[in-house]
């Protein structure tokens, strides 16, 4: 296939996603509560439907195209992995566990502590939530829903524990990570590539740690009422509060960047990945460098969806460790003397130990 004909391609989906998010968050948000509930029951499984088969048929033709742009690139490993690491959560998120488990809404636990509170809710006997979910699920889905979110949220703490954000932001995020990896070609959707204002990078700088701030206090909340501390506040009020929250600063802004930005809009101000980029810290994620093979081309820095001025420490030979690194590897891939390389304790560790390298330098 022609790069031009997937890039093509690859846009017209993109679009088609924003649009067919909007319609069914639309219905599923707006009028869910308005209708009759023979009409609600239909809109449930649109939205069911929309977040399971639509997506991952979606995500494998759009991953599919995106490979035969890679194709045409010279060097592309680790966004390959990307693709096939993506494409296999989808898989499983949103299909294998979901049918194994007969319940295809488990992907709403997939993100985990403190991105979004809905699992403590469910263990919140009183909250609405609850009670919503036991009319459809019964006690045992509420069971299962339950330790597939304990078990995501270890998953996601352990492999960032081992190799840093790269597991979660790179292979697993089915909320901005998938988009901005798959379709990481074509943004922004309309528009010439943009430069960030140093004035802008300052305030998503900040917040960041304030959306970071904002999920702590909603998970702080949810788990003194799970363990009976008296805390104020409404719940109806604190679950209102997350949606609109969610609806406004999390999915149309999301959306918004992929249309005039970029496909990493959202990774500047997300409060898992401010979380992930801590523990990254204390596990000793980077990008080595080596001022030695370094011709100071600057390509690593103008592709670097984040912002990150890499070139510069290449200059000098000095490792990137920058909060914002979400470890995607495109840095690496189109580094043209292959001077860059992506390591954390553990994998350090394990080269040493093993000879073999899990993230690998060509
Ligand atoms: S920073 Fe947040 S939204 Fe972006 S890929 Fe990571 S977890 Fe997903
Ligand atoms: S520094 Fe490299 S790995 Fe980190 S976000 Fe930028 S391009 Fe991705």
């Amino acid at each position: 296939m022609k790069k031009q004909t997937a890039l093509f391609w690859l846009k017209i989906t993109l679009i088609i996603y924003i649009l067919a998010t909007i319609f069914v968050a639309s219905l599923n948000y707006g009028m869910q509560n308005i209708v009759s509930p023979k009409q609600a029951k239909v809109i449930h499984q649109i939205y069911k439907i929309f977040e399971n088969e639509f997506k991952i048929s979606l995500i494998l033709i759009c991953s599919f195209l995106s490979w035969q742009v890679l194709k045409k690139q010279k060097n592309n490993k680790l966004q390959k992995i990307n693709l096939i690491a993506f494409s296999t959560t989808a898989l499983f998120i949103h299909g294998i566990i979901p049918w194994l488990l007969n319940n295809r809404e488990l992907y709403y636990f997939f993100m985990p502590l403190p991105w979004s509170s809905l699992g403590l809710q469910l263990l919140d006997s009183t909250s609405t939530y609850y009670t919503q979910q036991l009319n459809l699920w019964g006690v045992s889905g509420i069971f299962i829903a339950v330790v597939f979110f304990l078990i995501s949220n270890g998953v996601v703490l352990l492999g960032t524990l081992m190799i840093g954000r790269r597991w979660q932001c790179s292979y697993l995020c089915m909320l901005n990570g998938f988009v901005s990896e798959i379709w990481s070609k074509v943004f922004p959707i309309f528009g010439k590539k943009k430069k960030i204002s140093s004035n802008l990078l300052k305030f998503l700088n900040v917040f960041r740690w304030i959306m970071l701030g904002l999920s702590l206090i909603l998970t702080t909340w949810w788990l003194f009422r799970i363990f009976g501390i008296p805390i104020k506040g409404s719940k109806e009020f604190i679950s209102e509060f997350e949606v609109i929250k969610y609806l406004s600063l999390e999915l149309l802004m999301m959306m918004f960047l992929w249309i005039i930005w970029t496909g990493r809009g959202y990774c500047y101000y997300c409060p898992l990945g401010a979380f992930l980029s801590l523990i990254s810290k204390v596990i000793g994620q980077k990008i080595k460098t080596d001022n030695t093979h370094c011709i100071n081309c600057n390509q690593c820095t103008q592709r670097c969806p984040m912002s990150i001025d890499i070139a510069k420490a290449a200059s000098k030979g000095k490792a990137v460790n920058n909060l914002r690194c979400v470890g995607c590897g495109h840095c690496i891939d189109i580094c043209p003397t292959r001077t860059l390389s992506y390591e954390t304790h553990f994998i350090k560790w394990w080269r040493t130990k093993f000879n073999h390298p899990i993230v690998k330098k060509d």
